[in-house]
């Protein structure tokens, strides 16, 4: 079996989906593994970082690859040159991707989605979401400590004692306790606030506090559930005030398959100190500030928004690590007895299965 990966082409993509680490524990498998050239250097990989691995130009990888894998969606014509039956993984963002699914299933591709895969203590060792929101969350706390107008820690100098940064963050899933473990570490005064009450003492564990707005709103499978109309006025409204204190605000909250809820109001900025920034990381989806503009650096007054993109790019070398040992982890469910034979009795298989043998199985 042939496994390979190309050169990540999107636009800003550093990351790479198959690491020198995962690359030996391949062929350790018994796996050949062909690489496009350079498809490592971006993230800290040259090609000779990489042993026992044979480096070819994209056209020969496509044509030879049993089991491609990817971190971002590859350009659609690269499904075009697969063989047919061959196997693609990676975070495919099938949502809404008809002509993708469409190329998938032309050349009768069989393929799997990371991003679909449930949330459950096997799937913790392949779940891509994890590993990157973590990446996320830590870059997005840096961006904002280098964009702030302060220090976020307690300086006693003699020139005087400057105080810590007072920093909230908005929703504590993965990215969002990354993000205040962050701070703490760069010595903030930090407050954490979610909807789901079981992140209370998630966030009180990394020695920040909880802000308590009394909106609760537990979903299914661990995730928050989208707030009714009176609750959201009732937590603009707690929020509102309690805004007006702090520096730095980092927001991550997200509900799955949905867009990010809406949370900081144009007036709520309004009523920010003079300096105060916001790092808006749910931009992606639309953004839990009102004023954000994704990819973008706002002004709002004298508030600053920033809607920062695909974080996780940005520190390449351990969010590939990371990613690379997922991708392995997933690709083993997949082999069996020295064939690619994926066993569709297991879930994790199941579930995030976008294509089979060019069958549409993933619903939208
Ligand atoms: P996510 O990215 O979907 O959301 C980020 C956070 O935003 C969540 O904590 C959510 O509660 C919060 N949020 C949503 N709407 C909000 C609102 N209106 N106001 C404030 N906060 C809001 O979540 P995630 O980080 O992917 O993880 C969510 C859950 O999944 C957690 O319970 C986590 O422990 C669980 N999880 C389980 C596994 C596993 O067992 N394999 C792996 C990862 C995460």
């Amino acid at each position: 079996i042939t496994v390979s990966a190309l050169r990540e082409t999107a636009a800003g993509e550093r990351r790479v989906a198959i690491t020198p680490e995962v690359a030996k524990k391949l062929r350790g498998k018994g796996l050949r593994v062909v690489l496009e050239r350079g498809a490592g250097t971006s993230a800290g990989f040259p090609d000779a970082s990489y042993a026992d691995v044979e480096f070819a130009d994209a056209a020969q990888v496509i044509a030879q690859a049993d089991l491609l894998a990817c971190v971002v969606p590859p350009h659609d014509s690269v499904f075009g040159g697969l063989r047919e039956g061959a196997v693609v993984i990676g975070q495919l963002r099938p949502h809404g991707a008809a002509e993708r699914i469409a190329q998938l299933t032309q050349r009768k591709l069989t393929s799997f989605s990371l991003e679909l895969l449930p949330r459950t203590t096997r799937a913790q060792a392949m779940d891509v979401l994890s590993s990157q929101a973590a990446v996320a969350g830590y870059r997005a706390m840096l961006i904002a400590a280098e964009n702030a107008p302060k220090f976020f820690p307690m300086l006693t100098t003699a020139a005087g004692t400057i105080r810590p940064s007072r920093v909230l963050v908005i929703g504590a899933g993965v990215a969002g306790l990354q993000a205040i473990a962050t701070a703490r570490r760069l010595g903030a005064q930090i407050e954490g606030y979610d909807v789901r009450p079981e992140t209370r003492e998630q966030v009180e564990s990394l020695g920040a506090k909880f802000l308590e707005l009394g909106v609760s709103a537990a979903g299914s499978g661990g995730y928050a559930r989208e707030l009714t109309a009176e609750e959201r006025a009732a937590q603009q409204q707690a929020l509102a005030d309690h805004l007006k204190v702090f520096d730095v605000v980092v927001s991550t909250a997200a509900v799955p398959g949905r867009p990010a809820p809406k949370i900081i109001t144009k007036a709520m900025v309004d009523g920010m100190k003079p300096g105060a920034l916001i790092v808006d990381l749910a931009a992606e989806s639309g953004g839990n500030c009102e004023l954000t503009r994704p990819g973008e650096r706002v002004g709002h007054g004298e508030v600053t928004i920033l809607g920062p993109l695909n974080l996780a790019a940005g520190a390449p070398l351990h969010a590939s690590e990371m990613y690379a040992r997922n991708i392995f982890n997933f690709a083993e469910l997949l082999v069996r007895d020295g064939a690619l034979q994926p066993d569709f009795n297991d879930e994790l298989v199941a579930k995030s299965c976008v294509t089979r043998n060019g069958e549409a199985v993933f619903q939208g």
